[in-house]
């Protein structure tokens, strides 16, 4: 016999919400008593009230993480032993994957299938791998004279403040979370006023595994409130931010008006793909673009939203992209075979429409999408769109949209395709597509990006490092570089004396 599919519509009807936030391992209210409401973009229902967090909610989870960081309950543990509290859990985290996905999902609307099959099992993941590894990283002996000794050792920094988004609102969570607490530290973590119920989770089932209380807490609330009150804290050592440019900026503001905080932003992209003419197989690269493109309703950082595509074959890759759109039908995310889903909220709606009317206003060719749809629903659906006919000096060539919709710019030469890949103040990812291994790597070096990939888009895994350059950002979430950011190096000499017995 086999076991129905879950209706997902039943299980949410009955879906225990609390938004209370997670301080000392225990649900408290706001300070101030206040909350504010927590809507799905699925069809605008209430899920919730959520505290809302302000300085004195902060307040009270830095002390609390300060604590927990000074008496050494977390820290001063054998990495063996936070190890294991961490693949606890991790394995906490994939038990509760029905619970965390249906709450992903009405939160922030994205397909349910995914919440299932990537955003639980990627966070999960990726606590495990930062247990895993802190176990087997070792400090350094420099090699200095005979008669000293010098260890370079790693600290971690402290109490860290975590700031995160609202698009993949668990796995950007763990990117913090994974090497900052495998390394010892003590976590604030501030999840997105759009998408905060996951997070809230997290913590309670952090709690659940062992991590003992103060060691990682999460206040939800509003960026200018919450999130200002944690960046600017005096006794806060690290902001790990993602999230917008714009809003990196400030970090950067609120550090230098406060303690000099270590910074570390991982911001916004406009990333390039690029299409040459000796590539063979060009309905991979269609199909691979807008993959990229449409996947989370193309609310992702790296999303793949500029293509240049070599003249001579601009016509046939555009028609053959267009033929894709049909493939993300924008469709209801509690429905299991649901491929495109809903967009975060009202106002990221009016963005993106926004966007869509200002590349018709200078000119350049809606070729499939384009519309709001399902409006009836009461959600926030926007359907796949490209754009052919895109100069990169169009504001859909610019500025990152974060939402369905693909530009096309068309080039000549490859001196051309790299100059207008790189003629933008962004640079998180690129890619390249070539069946010349010389213009593949040429190319692939002089692209201003944190990640270029080569004839793919899609390979992604917790081992290698993400982020970007310019203003993308400067930090760097996965891998073991993370660690450099939640740690601090520490040099101590000792005198080793010939003499002295
Ligand atoms: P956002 O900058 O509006 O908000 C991000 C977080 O910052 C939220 O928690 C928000 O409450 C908080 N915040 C907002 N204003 C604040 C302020 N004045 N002071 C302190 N905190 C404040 O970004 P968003 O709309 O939530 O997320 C989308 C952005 O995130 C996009 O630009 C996307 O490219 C970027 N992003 C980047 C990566 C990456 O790894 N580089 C990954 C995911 C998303």
């Amino acid at each position: 016999m086999t076991t129905p599919a879950p209706n997902w519509h039943e299980r949410a009807a009955t879906l225990r919400i609390d938004g209370r936030a997670v301080i000392e391992g225990q649900r408290r209210d706001a300070a101030s008593g206040e909350t504010f409401a927590c809507l799905s973009p699925i069809d605008g229902r209430m899920l919730g009230n959520v505290a809302r967090g302000a300085q004195a909610d902060i307040d009270a989870a830095v002390a609390s993480a300060r604590a927990a960081f000074a008496d050494g309950r977390w820290a001063g543990k054998p990495p063996a032993v936070r190890k294991k509290l961490l693949q606890r859990f991790a394995d906490k985290i994939l038990a509760a994957r029905d619970e965390l996905a249906l709450l992903e999902t009405l939160d922030m609307g994205k397909p349910i299938q995914y919440s299932l099959s990537v955003d639980v099992p990627s966070a999960a993941r990726c606590i495990a791998w930062y247990a895993e590894a802190v176990d087997k990283v070792y400090d350094e002996i420099a090699p200095t004279g005979a008669n000293a000794l010098a260890l370079i050792t790693r600290e971690p920094v402290g109490v860290v403040g975590a700031i995160v988004p609202w698009n993949y609102p668990m796995i950007m969570a763990a990117w913090k979370l994974g090497p900052a607490l495998a390394a010892g530290n003590s976590v604030v973590l501030k999840p997105s006023e759009k998408s905060p119920l996951t997070a809230l989770r997290l913590a309670e089932l952090a709690v659940e595994a062992g991590i003992p209380p103060g060691v990682f807490n999460v206040v939800p609330g509003y960026g200018a409130e919450a999130g200002e009150a944690l960046a600017l804290h005096m006794d806060v050592d690290a902001v790990a931010f993602t999230g917008s440019t714009r809003t990196g900026r400030r970090m950067l503001e609120y550090a230098s008006r406060s303690n000099l905080k270590r910074v570390y932003n991982e911001l916004g992209g406009k990333s390039a793909f690029l299409v040459f003419p000796d590539f063979g197989d060009l309905r991979r690269a269609a199909v691979t673009v807008a993959g990229g493109m449409f996947f989370n309703q193309g609310e992702s950082c790296n999303a793949p939203s500029r293509v240049l595509v070599h003249e001579s074959i601009a016509d046939e890759f555009v028609a053959l992209v267009a033929a894709q759109a049909p493939k993300y039908p924008p469709a209801d995310p509690l429905d299991a075979s649901t491929v495109m889903g809903a967009l975060v909220d009202d106002t990221q709606l009016n963005t993106v429409m926004g966007y869509i009317e200002a590349g018709r206003a200078e000119g350049a060719r809606c070729i499939t999408g384009g519309r709001q749809v399902r409006a009836e629903t009461g959600g926030y659906y926007v359907e796949p769109t490209v754009f052919d006919g895109v100069s990169n000096g169009m504001k859909i060539a610019r500025e990152e949209i974060f939402g369905p919709v693909l530009s096309v710019i068309r080039f000549e030469t490859e001196a051309e395709a790299v100059q207008l890949a790189n003629n933008s103040s962004y640079g998180l990812q690129a890619s390249v597509w070539s069946d010349n291994i010389h213009r593949a790597h040429r190319v692939a070096r002089a692209l201003r990006a944190g990640t270029v990939h080569v004839n793919q888009y899609d390979e992604d895994d917790i081992t290698v490092p993400f982020g970007g350059v310019k203003q993308s950002g400067n930090g760097r979430d996965k891998s073991l570089h993370a660690f450099d950011k939640y740690t601090e190096l520490k040099t101590t000499w000792l005198r080793i004396d010939a003499e002295r017995s």
